[in-house]
């Protein structure tokens, strides 16, 4: 293994140096590092004998399970592709990723089998099934995960062997993530181990910045528990969290599903120290009335990426949780991290998504796609570093649009100031073009966000036949507050410019419907004013 890659030189080291710590805790179920290694040499073997090999692609649909890290370890370490497929998407989207990965293999838990099964004669291309967590006996192309390693209580005893034989370079593929599908159909992303272990080196790297800032010595990384909320289909959760968790020997606390309460009876009772995966998770702490009977002060972090947060919510949560607010930008064609923010930067730059981790490169591009904007200047964020992805599968056109001389062009619209630290503004896409006056949603969503009773908040482009398009807000206030339409108007009236004021306001009893990633469905929130078009019309 000396010659492996560094993610599976890792994965073979924890589970030496970390052995008998916790790997992952589920509902009371405990995986220490060297039983999680056992099950995946077993599964790696077993996956051998079913004939996979370098280049395969080995397809993932679960929740966060024990299983779904044991799938990827065993998968990526005999040279074949792990292709994490969302566990929220229905059997239709989740047969696209089979198909369009081609995947031979499918690991999947038992929900999701139900979803799948009568689809996976129309497959050509899948052969076998793996079904975690099944209750009668799979049939047909499928059979029971359990058959091969046992259950989770009983890894630890599985033969220690060594992973089969496998040469596998650095540069070689590992990974096909899908992209969250926000902007069009979602496309995979072919990933290599040097994209998948690049952001272990980021985390670390923003919170040493912030010691170094102060003058002090960064310290040694220590072992944390983190309570894993986010999914780990997501590049955040694998690449940024369960890479991570491998070099620290830290644990990883899954939950069934996200509840309030059962998160804070988590953090209490296992100590947990990191949380958060997008913003809304740290809303929903902040603002639980009983936040008060749980002892949640072993939290010293909680840190979100992915989707734009509000300014307010740092302050608050170091204010009122004495933890470090953190916030990073990536996409899952960077596999994760690309800007990362925390400590005092974050806190007095609250609307910057941090600057760029050590091995990234970043610069603003008009829309000419060539010429580079000087500082200060509102344009598309272009990035290079060793975390881009080669391109996507299967998509030639796609691939040339996108990825460019080593650069991979987001389509966020951003600035970046003369520190280095970077602005999003908008996706290219969810700019409201109001006559000739651009408007970027997050700016008038951060007001809004300032405002008392509102908790969730969205800014939409409704069509308008001589403007084009107009702005209208969908919020959601905190439990018992009161703000009338005209009240929250005023209120974006007087601190903004007066065409950026959303024309007409609706409130939403729920939080807004967010996909896996913690994106607002912004597509389904403009159905709310379709009787305003159509009265414009
Ligand atoms: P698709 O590309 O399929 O339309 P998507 O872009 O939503 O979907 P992801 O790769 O999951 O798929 O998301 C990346 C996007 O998320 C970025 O391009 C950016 O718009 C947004 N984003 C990520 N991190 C942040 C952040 N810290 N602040 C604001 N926006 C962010
Ligand atoms: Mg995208």
């Amino acid at each position: 293994w000396k010659n492996a890659p560094p993610s599976l030189r890792w994965l073979v080291e924890a589970s030496r140096g970390h052995g008998a710590r916790d790997f992952t805790v589920y509902e009371g179920e405990r995986v220490t590092f060297e039983a999680h290694f056992r099950a995946v040499v077993a599964l790696a073997h077993h996956l051998v004998e079913l004939g996979v090999g370098k280049g395969d692609r080995v397809a993932i649909a679960m929740r966060n399970l024990p299983e779904w890290p044991l799938a990827f370890f065993a998968v990526t370490a005999i040279g074949a592709i792990a292709v994490p497929l969302n566990a929220w998407w229905t059997g239709g989207e989740l047969e696209y990723g089979l198909s369009d990965s081609g995947a031979r293999v499918l690991i999947v838990d038992a929900e999701r089998h139900a979803r799948l099964r009568d689809r996976y004669d129309s497959l050509p291309a899948l052969e076998h099934v793996l079904v975690a967590r099944v209750d009668a006996p799979p049939t047909g192309k499928a059979r029971a995960l359990d058959s091969v390693v046992g259950p989770t209580g009983a890894w630890g005893e599985l033969p220690d062997r060594p992973l089969p034989p496998a040469t596998i370079a650095t540069d070689d593929d590992a990974t096909i993530f899908y992209t969250s599908g926000t902007t069009g159909a979602p496309k995979g992303a072919l990933g290599t181990h040097r994209n998948l272990m690049t952001n272990i080196l980021s985390g670390g790297f923003s919170a040493a910045r912030a010691y170094l800032r102060r003058g002090e010595m960064p310290p040694e990384p220590t072992p944390r528990v983190l309570l894993t909320v986010i999914p780990l289909f997501h590049v955040t959760a694998c690449s940024a969290t369960m890479m991570g968790v491998l070099a620290t020997g830290s644990t990883m606390v899954f939950m069934r599903k996200w509840d309030t309460v059962r998160a804070m009876e988590l953090i209490e009772r296992e100590k947990v120290n990191l949380t958060g995966g997008v913003p809304t998770i740290a809303w929903q702490l902040l603002e639980h009335p009983d936040r008060g009977r749980y002892d949640l002060s072993s939290l010293e972090a909680i840190a979100y990426g992915g989707a734009p947060s509000a300014p307010e919510l740092v302050r608050r949560i170091y204010e009122e949780f004495g933890a470090l607010p953190g916030n990073g930008w990536g996409m899952t064609e960077t596999m994760a991290t690309v800007t990362s923010h925390t400590a005092e930067d974050y806190l007095n730059r609250p609307d910057s998504a941090g600057p760029p981790v050590a091995a990234a490169d970043l610069k603003i591009v008009a829309e000419d796609g060539v010429t580079e904007l000087p500082v200060g200047t509102i344009g598309e964020l272009w990035a290079r570093g060793p975390m881009i992805v080669k391109g996507y599968w299967n998509k030639p056109e796609a691939t040339a649009e996108t990825f460019v001389d080593g650069w991979v062009r987001t389509g966020d619209l951003a600035r970046i100031d003369e520190e280095g630290f970077v602005f999003i503004v908008d996706r290219a896409k969810d700019m409201v073009l109001r006559g000739g006056e651009n408007i970027y949603s997050i700016e008038v969503e951060n007001v809004l966000y300032a405002h008392p009773a509102v908790t969730d908040c969205a800014l939409v482009g409704i069509p308008h036949r001589t403007l084009g398009e107009e702005p209208a807000a969908v919020v959601h206030l905190c439990p018992g507050c009161q703000a009338s339409e005209a009240e929250l108007q005023a209120w974006v009236r007087e601190r903004l410019a007066a065409f950026k004021v959303p024309v007409a306001i609706r409130f939403c009893a729920e939080p807004l419907p967010r996909n896996a990633n913690g994106k607002i469905l912004k597509k389904d929130l403009k159905a709310l004013f379709a009787d305003r078009v159509s009265a414009a019309a």
